[in-house]
């Protein structure tokens, strides 16, 4: 139904101004952390749940450089179920980072109901926190302020007749400090797919998209009035990508597909041309990253934006020479590349100047075993 968002990154800035903000607001420790796919985005580094063979979750801190696996035991070999950084990858859906915590789901967790757990940043102290039965859905799933907001999708399947009988999602507030969750969008059920994809929070307002019976369209709901808009109308709505002060917004319309940048900050928006089908969007680096579509020429291009919204060809070559950006901290970008097994599953580093200037002069972050 929707495209899968490729990447993500956060509203630290927000979440800044929420902590100092409204009088009725909880503490907040300033940060928020956004899990998307298998990585999970905080202000200091990147958690990363390795799909490949053999390895362990582990954590990306952006002023270190450094990678390790989410661990605590002096010594341990990260190689049985008894290692956190084992277990976190084998049975954690999704994981997020609030304060000096990590908070973290386990699909089967008592009597195959699913469920929270915390622990420290080394991945000691593993606690229960209470139960969550729901499954995660699409999108991205935000930490923030003692809550974990997410957007699920359970499927419902009819034994007798051997088939699936529908599906149901909704958005949901999890209080990580009292066990307790709430609906911050009422359940739906859908004949196919899940009804909602969480985009992000920018401010009081979550942006998500929802399925009407036809079509996906995008929702801003205010979560201090409950107040909920549909800022481009009943326009198709077929990809939409959060990132730093931006909504990345691809709309459906009779004339083709449309690329619109909404900036948050100021409302502005923007039109750029459609020119890849990864994208990563900051202030300073927007940039779309092409694939040729014929499997036995695997190339890459990618391009930035401009500020008159043209593209610039500024990289392109073999598959297994592309470093497309997910996320970036000063003048370090980290990014994924095309790994043996298939996929983007190798994480890597390098500096944006060499980036842009084409170079290959990246670090491996996280090697292949
Ligand atoms: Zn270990």
């Amino acid at each position: 139904m929707l495209q899968r968002k490729d990447c993500i990154l956060f509203f630290v800035l927000l979440l800044l101004c929420a902590g100092c903000g409204g009088s009725r607001k909880k503490e907040t420790s300033g940060q928020m952390s956004v899990y998307d796919g298998n990585l999970c985005f905080t202000e200091d580094g990147v958690v990363y749940q390795n799909p490949n063979p053999g390895s362990v979750t582990g954590y990306f801190d952006y002023k270190t450089g450094t990678y390790i696996p989410l661990c605590a035991k002096s010594n341990c070999l990260h190689d049985s179920i008894e290692c956190q950084a084992v277990y976190l990858k084998g049975y954690a859906d999704y994981i997020g980072r609030i304060g000096d915590k990590w908070y973290y789901h386990v699909a089967e967790w008592q009597e195959e109901e699913g469920g929270f757990h915390s622990c420290d940043l080394d991945g000691g102290n593993d606690k229960i926190l209470g139960s969550f039965p729901c499954s995660n859905g699409t999108g991205v799933i935000l930490f923030y302020d003692q809550m974990c907001v997410l957007a699920t999708w359970d499927v419902e399947f009819d034994e007798d007749a051997g088939e699936v009988a529908g599906n149901t999602s909704g958005i949901y507030g999890y209080h990580l400090d009292t066990g307790e969750w709430e609906a911050l969008c009422p359940e739906k059920e859908t004949e196919n797919g899940p009804a909602y994809e969480l985009c992000g929070k920018y401010g009081e307002n979550l942006f998500y998209s929802e399925w009407e019976g036809k079509i996906s369209v995008l929702k801003q709901m205010n979560l201090e009035t409950g107040e909920v808009k549909k800022p481009f109308g009943d326009t198709f709505l077929s990809s939409v990508q959060a990132a730093d002060n931006f909504l990345l917004c691809r709309l459906a319309e009779p004339g083709g597909n449309r690329l619109i940048e909404w900036n948050l900050e100021t409302g502005e928006q923007k039109e750029f041309p459609e020119n890849g089908v990864h994208m990563f969007w900051s202030e300073d680096l927007k940039v779309a990253t092409n694939f040729s579509q014929d499997f036995s020429d695997r190339r890459f291009w990618a391009y930035q934006y401009q500020e008159d919204g043209t593209c610039e060809l500024i990289r392109q070559g073999e598959l297994d020479e592309v470093f497309r950006p997910v996320a970036k901290s000063g003048s370090l970008l980290l990014g994924q590349m095309w790994g043996k097994n298939g996929g983007f599953t190798i994480l890597a580093c390098m500096e944006q100047e060499d980036y842009l200037a084409g170079k290959t002069n990246w670090t491996i972050v996280t090697e292949e075993k």
